[in-house]
């Protein structure tokens, strides 16, 4: 049976916290970390907080050689009673599940996974920045530990919770990117693995990141893998476009990730009436609403920086600048309002915080 009594070892040594306006992504980490180690048979045992710590592991250990690994990402901020406010923590526990499935790894009991987090985050509570747009950042993740060169899935893994406190995604406010469409690497398809959030998706993103960044742009958008003509994902975001008055985002087809901002941004629109589809959208029918002077908003959504607005899409020889590369009024009020709920300032009235 799963034991999940939580034990704690804390720190003897406290680190030094960074200045909250030097903090970057995910660079520093807090005092503890949360483990948990799972054995065939055996199920989930020995739940514990200790000091944050390199790892020991076996050099063949799956992990290293075949991926076999999850991960998520939350954030959690400090509200006006200096409590700990979390975002939709279940819709990620629920998320690292699916994912989890889909790499042949064993489910982790939601509940407990958020009773670690929240008891982790506790304990080392003083690391939440508190400027604003700063965030403590929550990276649970899951790796393959047994040490076997044949390729099956490992019988040992570790569930594991680390904490990062991150600086402002706008410094200097909320302001829009330029965006290459990638006509040749694709990041998904259906039937493999880009509903789940596992490492190698990442990997394989990396190359055609750098060559957009080489070129100037912040991020890729990423085409479907089969025909190159249908849009899923711009970076590691999901994508939204306002055509003619109408919010269209695309469906979730089995390759594309589906995203707790997008999820919670689809509830938002249709509870204030906003006209919202969730369909196939091409790359031709997004330049002809710009040509046709439609294309009115674009946005990625996702946790790092909430609401992402798109200045530019260059698709080929064709530059579509959107909206006069001005962040728009929707994406404003959308960033505003989940930010909003997200520390606290704005009334929750889907009571997504806890
Ligand atoms: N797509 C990908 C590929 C991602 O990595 C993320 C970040 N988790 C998202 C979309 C957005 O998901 P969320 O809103 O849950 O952060």
């Amino acid at each position: 049976m799963t034991n999940h009594v939580i034990t704690v070892t804390l720190s003897e040594s406290k680190k030094q916290k960074p200045q909250s306006d030097q903090l970057e992504f995910g660079r520093v980490f807090t005092d503890h970390m949360f483990v948990a180690d799972y054995c065939e048979g055996q199920g989930w045992t020995d739940h514990r907080i200790i000091p944050y710590a390199p790892l020991e592991m076996d050099p063949a250990a799956t992990v290293f050689h075949y991926g076999q690994t999850i991960f998520e990402g939350l954030k959690a901020y400090v509200g006006k009673e200096g409590q700990v406010l979390l975002f939709r923590p279940e819709e990620n526990m629920r998320r690292m599940n699916k994912s989890s499935e889909r790499l042949c790894m064993p489910a982790f009991n939601e509940e407990i996974a958020i009773e670690a987090l929240e008891k982790l985050i506790s304990i080392d509570k003083d690391w939440i920045p508190v400027t604003e747009g700063t965030s403590l950042y929550i990276r649970p993740f899951m790796v393959a530990t047994e040490p076997y060169l044949g390729v099956s899935p490992s019988k040992k893994y570790k569930f594991i919770i680390i904490l990062s406190p991150v600086g402002s995604y706008y410094k200097e406010g909320i302001h829009p990117v330029k965006i290459l469409v990638e006509n040749e690497y694709v990041r998904a398809v259906a039937g493999g693995t880009g509903t789940a959030k596992t490492a190698g998706n990442y990997a394989s993103g990396l190359r055609a990141q750098e060559i957009a960044s080489k070129k100037g742009y912040s991020q890729v958008l990423w085409l479907d893998g089969v025909e190159r003509k249908y849009i899923e994902e711009v970076g590691s975001m999901n994508v939204f476009f306002k055509i003619n008055g109408e919010v269209i985002t695309p469906i979730l087809n089995g390759s594309i990730l589906e995203g707790i901002t997008r999820k919670s941004i689809l509830q938002l629109l249709r509870h204030w009436d906003i006209p919202v589809v969730e369909r196939k959208i091409s790359m031709e029918e997004l330049r002809s609403a710009h040509q046709a002077g439609t294309l009115e908003e674009a946005f990625g959504t996702g946790t790092a920086a909430v609401v992402s607005p798109i200045g530019e899409l260059n698709w080929g020889d064709d530059i579509m600048v959107v909206n006069n590369n001005q962040t728009g009024e929707l994406s404003k009020k959308l960033y505003e309002t989940l930010t909003g709920i997200q520390t606290g300032k704005v009334e929750d009235s889907f009571g997504w915080v806890v």
